[in-house]
């Protein structure tokens, strides 16, 4: 097709002219844009909850994996992102209250 700006001849799937970057009216632009996925909401509460609360984002961040199996959703690097950093901080906190428990119990 060619764009009715500028005359040029230009892709049928371009949403703008390559050449004088008006917009296209081409119906095929549209249908053949690859949808933009919509982000799991889940996968992205569970990865600011790994921050704050690990075990709300590790439960949250499961539940975002398992919608993710079955709905086409993106985020899963983000839910991933989430279990892993709530499981490093829960094995980091479980540590500490070892540590902590064995000095009282030295001090004891
Ligand atoms: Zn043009």
């Amino acid at each position: 097709m060619y764009c009715k700006n500028c005359g040029k001849e230009i892709s049928d799937y371009a949403f703008v002219c390559p050449n004088c970057g008006v917009k296209t009216e081409n119906p095929n632009a549209e249908r053949n844009a690859p949808a933009e996925k919509k982000t799991n909401t889940l996968a992205i509460v569970g990865f600011i909850l790994a921050f704050l609360i690990p075990i709300a984002g590790l439960i949250c961040s499961i539940i975002a994996r398992k919608q993710l199996q079955e709905r086409d959703e993106g985020g899963a690097g983000l839910a991933l992102a989430g279990l892993i950093i709530s499981i490093v901080e829960l094995v980091i906190v479980f540590i500490y209250l070892i540590v902590v428990i064995a000095a009282v119990a030295a001090v004891m």
